[in-house]
């Protein structure tokens, strides 16, 4: 098959491929994730202000004030829960959007499939990429709306939480002195909330102002995070150092507002059309139709991720770029859709694609050699895409000035400023538009260790790497709740969808633990043992690509460690979980968990809530004693696990569908996966239809 470039001409495959190749390994080093630094310090937005510790007792406490505290706050309202109480470092709601409050932010996905509760709520997005101070007032909106306000505590981080199985609760303790309890205990602590710094040698020597894009000082910049110019800056020098997501979208920003700006480039993003406009009320009352937002967001999963739907509601780039590489596959006679010809037509897809978007950068930046150093040379999905419509064309203000690093990142930071090429830029700022801590285990990114039943601690239990039932819950930690991607959807382009129906599952567990009267609910060792060795039997609809330039999508090219290789989801894509999960958890029976009458091993398993037949036995309880002694042991599973081959990037668990092993090459061709994945939902076991 021929690719082709927007003149017409066709691309040279192999040597595009070879050129991937060599911008790769220019960037590859071994310390991978270990090259960062934590940031520590303050909140600059809200004051902390003091209060005496809590010692009282809620039914539901949730750690995380984002849109996963959120949602599930409010769908704990709906369930009956009364006192909910959400617990978060920041000082508002918001999560992500509480601490990113630099100028330009905005959601890459349509708003419309962004923004959680909109149908509850009544609020129309003004714009279909929101924009981050309407995304924040709408976190506060749901906030107020929910009551979730008034038990709500902020500066307040957890430090340890521990099981006391005595009076079936967990004990929570905080860096204000808290030691409340609460029955049920949610988490959410976001896939990106930890702010990380470049480790610059010197980077401590800087006599100048400095700080992380997620902690913007506007003391320092003037202006604000709802639009005002950053008058303070119209005299000084800034570096900004990072050309990802978050530097695309301040970039603009900075150049209008600085005398000389200096943008530090290791890896250039691919930057394409972003087409935001304001929504029309109009438009928008002939879709907000009962249920609409509901039906958009499968609707987009439909699209993006693998479906039969034909219509494209949200239209965004990310269906537009899905809805390209599928008519690229559905061009192919249907006795030629091997996986490997569909392969290759989503790798023709992307050539063109990523093309395109060279040749855009070529129309916009007028200077050759910066146009030149701008263009991205990877698959569009290896790094987070990008899409802006002010971003290149900041580089033809005379203020502007790319430095280019030809992927060796900056050097040192001095006293003075920032050393790249063996050149010194002097500086009065230097912004790190650094990212975030991804990938790395939970319990040092949550800030937080927890000792469940028997003392086990959650980092021991996840010594090996994750191990959950639906990503959701944990064996030996009864009445807890995860709520995050992995081993559940993986759901990782539109994360709120993923949230939604998480959210579905804690309320419902939780209403049917309190209407049933019972005091504990847990997974099972075999439920949560069976659900991780069907994750792992699959394609591994993870992040890992090998073939992709290193950054936080695969683990900065290093081996993701067992950690990695456990942060995989359900093999026959978000959608098919999506419907597992609405059968499981309207089944009433809720396979899996157990549900106990009180601290006593006397359990209730898969009952409705109006059956209450207590199957456990003390005989049961011993052996489920001793099947968690060889969790804690060397036992198998843990064993196989860590002993895994080491992974060069991909999968490590040989695929057991050969039609699926073109998984295993690169998150990008998720979206062809996903349909073929699909394809294949009949020789899913009709366990997890
Ligand atoms: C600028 C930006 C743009 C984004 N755009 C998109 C997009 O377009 N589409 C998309 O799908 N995703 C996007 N994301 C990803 C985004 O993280 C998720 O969409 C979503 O906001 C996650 O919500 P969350 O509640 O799970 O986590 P978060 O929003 O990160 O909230 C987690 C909260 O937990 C708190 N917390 C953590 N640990 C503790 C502790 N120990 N004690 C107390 N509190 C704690 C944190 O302070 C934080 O407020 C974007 C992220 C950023 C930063």
């Amino acid at each position: 098959m021929t690719a082709l470039r927007p003149d017409g001409t066709s691309i040279d495959k192999e040597a595009l491929l070879r050129k991937y190749r060599q911008e790769r390994d220019k960037r590859l080093r071994p310390d991978g994730n270990r090259q960062y630094q934590r940031l520590a310090g303050q909140d600059p937005y809200t004051t902390r202000v003091p209060r005496p510790p809590r010692t009282d007792h809620r039914t539901v406490v949730f750690i995380g004030g984002g849109l996963a505290g959120l949602i599930n706050g409010a769908r704990l309202k709906e369930a009956g829960v009364d006192d909910v109480r959400i617990l978060d470092k920041g000082g508002d709601f918001g999560g992500a959007w509480y601490w990113n409050r630099y100028p330009g932010a905005q959601c890459d996905t349509a708003s419309f499939i962004y923004m959680p509760l909109l149908e509850e709520t009544g609020h129309m997005p003004t714009e279909k990429y929101a924009h981050a101070p309407e995304i924040l007032e709408h976190c506060q909106r749901i906030g107020k709306q929910y009551g979730l306000y008034d038990d709500a505590l902020f500066h307040t981080e957890v430090k340890n939480l521990e099981w006391d199985g005595s009076r079936s609760r967990w004990i929570i303790r905080t860096d204000r002195g808290d030691e409340m309890t609460a029955q049920f205990v949610g988490m959410g602590i976001g896939p990106l909330h930890v702010a990380k710094l470049p480790g610059i040698p010197g980077i401590a020597d800087f006599a100048g102002h400095w700080f992380h894009t997620s902690r913007w000082d506007y003391d320092y910049t003037g202006g604000d995070h709802l639009g005002a110019p950053m008058h303070r800056l119209a005299d000084k020098r800034v570096a900004i150092i990072g050309t990802g997501a978050t530097a695309v979208q301040c970039v603009p920003h900075l150049a209008r507002a600085c005398r000389e700006l200096y943008v530090f480039q290791r890896t250039p993003s691919s930057v394409d059309v972003r087409g935001n406009r304001p929504t029309d009320p109009e438009w928008f009352a002939t879709i907000a139709t009962p249920g609409w937002q509901q039906r958009w967001m499968e609707n987009w999963a439909a699209n993006v991720l693998g479906g039969t739907v034909h219509e494209d509601l949200v239209l965004d780039n990310w269906s537009a770029a899905a809805r390209r590489t599928r008519s690229r596959v559905a061009a192919l006679a249907p006795e030629h859709r091997t996986p490997a010809a569909m392969a290759a037509a989503w790798d023709d897809s992307d050539f063109e694609k990523m093309e395109e978007i060279r040749a855009r950068v070529d129309s916009v930046v007028t200077d050759r050699e910066t146009a030149r150093k701008l263009k991205a040379w990877y698959r569009q999905f290896c790094k987070r895409p990008c899409f802006h419509d002010e971003y290149l064309q900041a580089y033809n203000r005379p203020n502007t000035h790319l430095v280019d690093t030809d992927g060796q990142g900056v050097t040192r930071i001095t006293p003075r400023g920032v050393v790249a090429g063996g050149d010194e830029y002097e500086v009065d700022c230097i912004i790190y538009a650094s990212g975030f801590e991804v990938g790395t285990p939970f319990t040092p990114r949550a800030g937080f260790d927890m000792t469940g039943r028997d003392g086990v601690r959650l980092s021991a239990h996840w010594s090996a790497g994750m191990r959950t039932l639906h990503g959701i819950h944990v064996h030996g930690f009864p009445n807890v709740f995860i709520a995050q991607g992995p081993q559940g959807a993986n759901m990782l382009f539109n994360f709120p969808h993923d949230l939604a129906e998480s959210a579905r599952t804690i309320a419902a567990v939780i209403k049917h633990a309190r209407e049933g009267g019972f005091a504990e609910v847990e997974a099972t060792r075999k439920a949560e043992d069976d659900w991780v060795s069907m994750l792992l039997s699959g394609p591994a609809l993870t992040w890992p690509s090998p073939d992709c330039t290193p950054g936080y999508y695969n683990y900065e090219g290093q081996d993701p460690g067992p950690w990695g290789r456990l942060r995989v989801g359900f093999p026959w894509g978000p959608r098919a979980f999506f419907s597992y999960i609405d059968r499981w958890r309207s089944s009433g029976t809720f396979d899996g968990l157990e549900f106990r009458l009180s601290f006593f091993p006397l359990s209730v398993r898969g009952i409705s809530s109006r059956m209450w037949q207590v199957s456990g036995t003390l005989a049961d309880s011993r052996r489920a004693a001793s099947s968690r002694r060889t969790v804690l042991g060397d036992s198998s599973a843990a064993t196989q696990i860590s002993s895994s081959p080491p992974s060069t990037g991909g999968s490590t668990t040989a695929p057991r569908t050969p039609g699926m092993s073109i998984a295993a090459a690169s998150i990008s061709r998720v979206l062809t996966l996903a349909p073929l994945c699909l394809n294949m939902s009949s020789r899913r076991p009709s366990k997890y239809r």
